[in-house]
């Protein structure tokens, strides 16, 4: 069945990419689009629109592939440094709805930007997040 997701069609080479690592649970390949030469995408090959639904096995080898994609580039291109990027949600620039990390080569003077005003007003909240978040999480990671 179609679901209309063009990284379902990925994962199931429904549709020709360039392709560089799969197993059972993971696919890594070039953006088509890409910032930079090498520019790469990881996506697990089950569907999930959000981080959270991903289990954490799946994540763990996602991030580790990373880790050896950005030793290798390393060695096969001489480059050393990298954004890796997740976009969760529409409001942070996810515009496939199939979780997906970006390894992004970075260059001198590539012009690939990621920009924000800093909001140094935010701080003053730092004390009350701290707690509720600190709380927050334990509850979830003891689990
Ligand atoms: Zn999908």
């Amino acid at each position: 069945m179609m679901n209309g997701c063009v990284f379902c069609d990925v994962a199931k080479n429904r549709i020709k990419t360039w392709t560089f690592y799969e197993d059972k649970l993971i696919k890594a390949f070039f953006d088509i689009h890409p910032a930079n030469l090498g520019h790469s995408l990881i996506i697990p090959r089950k569907h999930y629109s959000s981080i959270v639904e991903v289990p954490d096995s799946v994540l763990l080898n996602m991030f580790s592939l990373a880790k050896k994609l950005i030793l290798t580039y390393r060695e096969v291109l001489s480059i050393k440094d990298f954004n890796i990027l997740l976009s969760e949600g529409r409001e942070a620039g996810q515009e496939i709805p199939h979780v997906h990390v970006h390894i992004i080569p970075r260059f001198a003077g590539d012009g690939v930007v990621f920009n924000w005003k800093e909001k140094n007003e935010l701080t003053t909240q730092f004390p009350r997040l701290q707690k509720e978040i600190q709380e927050k999480l334990k509850s979830l990671i003891l689990k």
